[in-house]
């Protein structure tokens, strides 16, 4: 292994590691193996006082700073950084009587949701447990209990964040009103994010799961749910994905190489309650599967059957403001059965509700004002690989008609400073940005969301 004469480099407890060392590639990889990222050299930080150090070489060295936790958005802009690799960093604590969690940086959805499921509470997660909790939640953080309980940005209590001056400082509504403001929304923008204290909600069950319909059904399901999602009420969320499942004998066999329309459904009411509002969905055409149930909460992952192995992947999303008729009609051309599309998953959520409204600490999430999330993914294997981004981003085009004004950080894709700007109203925009450059000024932090300098 590379030995580092520097005095942080040296004070740093977990290893560092140069692109010649076995296990840089290892530490480097993540959920995306699209990417392979190339740091010139990655931290694997095991407190904030690691990252601390690895900030101070990097803005001393002119390398700008990169922070990986589960790489499930990992990007390009991590060539040539210091990357701090946080994985080492994964306690979780859950104070039952404050219904409250901590966690370290490298901690993921799952072991919140195991460790708060005991006290009959829950996290705000996202559809796959195995995303990093910080990562999720400083983009916004949309899952299937948001329209109930609003964006998970929305619960943080306090951070501890090391600025690029190299100082881990505590931040909260108190003491540092306008940092806690901007990394609720702005990821890694503002510093890296050491440790993060966020309220838990008290539910221990939920009634839902997915639906699958067939390929002929996809016009009439997306039709009919179009206009059946938006009546649902808060306690309730769906999406609906057109999927093109591969032909792995791991898969149910009804699904197994075929495509099919994926309905998910979570109600936080009773049962019964549940299965009458998701009665008229059932209606529209017979089911090839079906997977609906009350479960407990820990269980939450049934809802969207997210993959859970690395794979690469190249994505697209796009908020709405609106989904009429010719928007859906917009994306069967795009992705319906007939369309030959190579995309792997086409989605619709459903947001409003509690996600539409401003939390009583205001913070620099984006696209609260949207209606729906529409979100296009493809696996980049096989001779379609090629095709893929400009399938993915042909989806974001088809449905721009209808785009909402603000955009969702966490479902972007690969996205310039341009680009990731046009993502807030001009107003947060200006605010965050203010507020990024008195923090770091130089353009410290590499991010999968760059703002412009
Ligand atoms: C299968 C899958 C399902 C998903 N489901 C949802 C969903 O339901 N709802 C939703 O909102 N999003 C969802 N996402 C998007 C996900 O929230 C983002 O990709 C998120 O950035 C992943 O964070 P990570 O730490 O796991 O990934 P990483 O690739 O490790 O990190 C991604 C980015 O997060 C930021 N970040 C990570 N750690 C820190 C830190 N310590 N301090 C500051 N910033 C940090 C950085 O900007 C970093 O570039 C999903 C993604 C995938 C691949």
């Amino acid at each position: 292994m590379t030995t580092f004469v520097d005095a942080d480099l040296a004070a740093i407890a977990g290893p560092v590691l140069a692109p010649s060392d076995p296990g840089y590639a290892e530490e480097v990889s993540g959920f995306n193996v699209a990417i392979r990222a190339s740091p010139a050299l990655v931290v694997g930080a095991t407190s904030t006082d690691d990252v601390a150090a690895a900030v101070r070489f990097a803005a001393r060295t002119g390398h700008r700073v990169a922070v990986q936790a589960t790489g499930h958005g990992l990007n390009d802009a991590l060539d040539g950084t210091v990357l701090v690799s946080t994985r080492r960093m994964a306690g979780v604590a859950v104070d039952p009587a404050a219904r409250t969690a901590r966690v370290q940086a490298g901690a993921i959805w799952r072991q919140v949701i195991d460790a708060a499921a005991p006290h009959g509470l829950a996290p705000l997660n996202g559809s796959a447990s195995g995303v990093g909790v910080v990562g999720y939640t400083t983009g916004g953080g949309i899952g299937p209990m948001a329209r109930r309980f609003g964006f998970a940005a929305d619960h943080v209590q306090r951070f501890t964040i090391v600025t690029a001056d190299g100082v881990a400082r505590p931040v909260d509504e108190g003491t540092e009103p306008d940092l806690f403001w901007a990394v609720r929304g702005g990821k890694a923008n503002l510093g890296i994010v050491t440790e993060m204290e966020f309220g838990l909600v008290p539910v221990a069950r939920f009634y839902g799961g997915g639906v699958f319909f067939p390929a002929d059904a996809a016009a009439a399901v997306l039709h009919a749910w179009r206009t059946w999602a938006p009546t649902l009420p808060d306690d309730a969320s769906t999406s609906v994905a057109l999927l093109q499942m591969p032909p792995d004998p791991a898969l149910p066999e009804p699904l197994r190489g075929r495509y099919v329309v994926h309905l998910r459904f979570c109600h936080l009411g009773t049962p019964h309650e549940g299965e009458r509002l998701l009665a008229p969905m059932r209606a529209v055409a017979p089911a090839l599967m079906e997977v609906v149930a009350e479960m407990p909460y820990a269980a939450i992952d049934a809802v969207h059957m997210d993959p859970t192995t690395p794979m690469p992947v190249r994505d697209r999303g796009i908020a709405l403001g609106s989904l009429p008729a010719e928007a859906v009609d917009a994306l069967l051309a795009q992705a319906g059965p007939d369309a030959g599309s190579p995309l792997t998953m086409v989605e619709l959520r459903l947001l409003g509700g509690t996600i539409a409204r401003e939390p009583l600490s205001p913070n620099a999430v984006s696209g609260r004002g949207a209606a729906f999330a529409g979100y296009a993914l493809g696996v980049l294997a096989g001779p379609a690989a090629a095709a893929i981004p400009a399938a993915a981003d042909g989806i974001a085009s088809a449905l721009s008609p209808w785009a909402a004004g603000e955009g969702l950080l966490n479902f972007l894709g690969p996205a310039d400073a341009e680009h990731v700007a046009r993502q807030w109203g001009s107003h947060t925009r200006d605010r965050l940005l203010r507020i990024a450059r008195r923090h770091d000024p130089a353009g410290l932090f590499a991010t999968n969301v760059p703002l412009p300098s």
